[in-house]
């Protein structure tokens, strides 16, 4: 059997290793557009040491991911954060991250009564009176628009869209509910088909309930690789022994009687998997089911660029993991810092510290293209603003800038039902399966379940 995957990230080389496991004797040929594999996964050689660029850890409490790695005999490698907290800066402040409450939405003000006024104090507290919300079971609404409607906008720019805007470089206006927090989405769901009053403090305190009721666990929450992430791509190219080739930007593929096609391919394809990012993928779906095509290309992407930065001295540098910054902060142009070395005791240097800067959200797409040397200025300006911490001082010894072009895709509202047409197009196309950071979830477990679930029902 022959096997084509479009896209040399980390779908398309689980995808291969998975094909692999399955198909011991099979031809599993990768077509990757740029000169490396790995996509949104990079590890660069900095002096004092490898350091990610792109995903810098994965959730640890997912088992399947853990099992996957341990599989690739990466067990031994996988290492820990410090458990250092992380802050928050709003209102010119640096102050603690809301306490309780989901992704930043509270249950009461008590989470975020050092945020925001008495007033959106009050109201939050007051929200359970209010007018129910008209919600649809099984539905999805804007984060954004739902929190502001209920709590107010201080929450939504200062907490909310600060702790989403970590995880997917957008704000909460640009973001499904269900599609971002399905927890909250089906404590939702819960009050609505009980005939409760639904309301989001409700929602939110059912949610903290069953968190306080969920057995407790002593493992991490999150992990990552000594040796950078380019440990996980290197080895599933090595193990899948698949043939990869670089450089080939697929751009149209027909499919006839004796399978897939496309330039760059020297023969047909019996099988073929897209672990392309949404827009790619819509395109390259065009003559093998158009719908479903036309319908993934509403699935829009959000820019990033994270500046990293390698400083002689640490002295000043807070003892947190790093800096969330809310939404409606003036005067600061980046979206987050981590305090890598302080973060990642793996990363730790002595008389040294390792800085990530990101900047960047969905829409903000001027400074992702912005000068070097401009993002590195406004970088330690926001740094000494923020935490105090000169980083000209402390002597700025090594710099990496990676641009991410269509880093995330935009989780919004109307996200899962187009995953959901796509799928159902998709599956009448004989052959053929979708993955990757669009189709299940743009977490690395996510991503890997989600090339699981696509090889097992290609290979069947
Ligand atoms: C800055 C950043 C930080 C992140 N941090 C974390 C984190 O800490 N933890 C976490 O769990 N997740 C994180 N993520 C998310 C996670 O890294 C991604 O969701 C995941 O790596 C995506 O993998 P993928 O294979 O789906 O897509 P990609 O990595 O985008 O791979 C797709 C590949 O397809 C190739 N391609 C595109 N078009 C074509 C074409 N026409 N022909 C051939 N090849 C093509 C691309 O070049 C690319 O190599 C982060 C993402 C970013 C951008």
């Amino acid at each position: 059997m022959r096997y084509a995957i479009i896209g040399a990230g980390l779908a398309g080389l689980t995808t291969a290793l998975e094909i692999r496991r399955a198909d011991a004797d099979a031809t599993i040929d990768v077509f990757e557009a740029t000169d490396r594999i790995g996509g949104k996964l990079l590890t660069v050689p900095f002096e004092s040491g490898r350091v990610d660029m792109g995903a810098e850890g994965f959730l640890f409490r997912r088992q399947d991911a853990v099992d996957f790695f341990q599989s690739l005999d990466l067990g031994e490698s996988i290492v820990h954060p410090s458990g250092l907290r992380s802050i928050l800066y709003s209102g010119d402040q640096a102050t603690t991250l809301p306490t309780g409450g989901v992704m930043g939405i509270p249950g009461s003000s008590e989470a975020v009564a050092h945020l925001v006024s008495p007033e959106t104090a009050a109201r939050i507290d007051a929200e359970g009176d209010a007018e129910p919300i008209d919600w649809k079971i099984g539905g999805d609404v804007n984060v954004g628009k739902l929190v502001r409607e209920r709590y107010g906008d201080e929450v939504v720019d200062r907490s909310v869209s600060a702790l989403l805007g970590g995880v997917y470089s957008c704000t909460a206006d640009d973001l499904g509910l269900r599609a971002t927090i399905p927890e909250l989405a089906d404590a939702l769901d819960i009050l609505a088909k009980k005939g409760q009053k639904v309301t989001l403090s409700g929602a939110v305190r059912s949610c903290e309930f069953a968190r306080s009721k969920a057995p407790s666990s002593a493992d991490p929450v999150f992990g990552a690789f000594a040796g950078g992430f380019a440990q996980l791509y290197e080895e599933l190219a090595e193990q899948s022994g698949a043939d990869i080739y670089l450089d080939v930007f697929v751009s149209a593929i027909t499919r006839d009687e004796d399978g897939f096609m496309f330039t760059g391919a020297e023969a047909p394809y019996d099988k073929l998997v897209l672990a392309t990012p949404a827009p790619t993928t819509a395109l390259l779906l065009k003559s093998l089911a158009p719908e479903a095509g036309e319908t993934l290309k509403s699935v829009k992407l959000a820019n990033s660029v994270v500046v990293g930065m390698k400083f002689d001295s640490e002295e000043g540098l807070p003892d947190n993991s790093g800096v969330l910054i809310a939404t409606d902060q003036d005067g600061v142009k980046v979206k987050a810092f981590t305090f890598s070395s302080k973060k990642w005791p793996h990363l730790a240097h002595q008389g040294g510290a390792l800085v990530r800067a990101s900047f960047g959200r969905f829409g903000e797409d001027e400074i992702t293209r912005a000068d070097e040397d401009d993002l590195v200025d406004w970088a330690l300006d926001d740094l000494k603003t923020i935490t105090g911490f000169d980083g000209r001082e402390a002597g700025l010894s090594e710099i990496y800038t990676q641009r991410w072009f269509g880093g995330l895709p935009r989780y919004d509202e109307n996200h899962l039902a187009t995953v959901a047409r796509v799928r159902e197009l998709i599956a009448e196309v004989d052959g053929l399966e979708v993955t990757g950071a669009w189709a299940g979830g743009v977490g690395i477990p996510a991503v890997i379940a989600d090339a699981h679930a696509a090889v097992a029902r290609l290979v069947g």
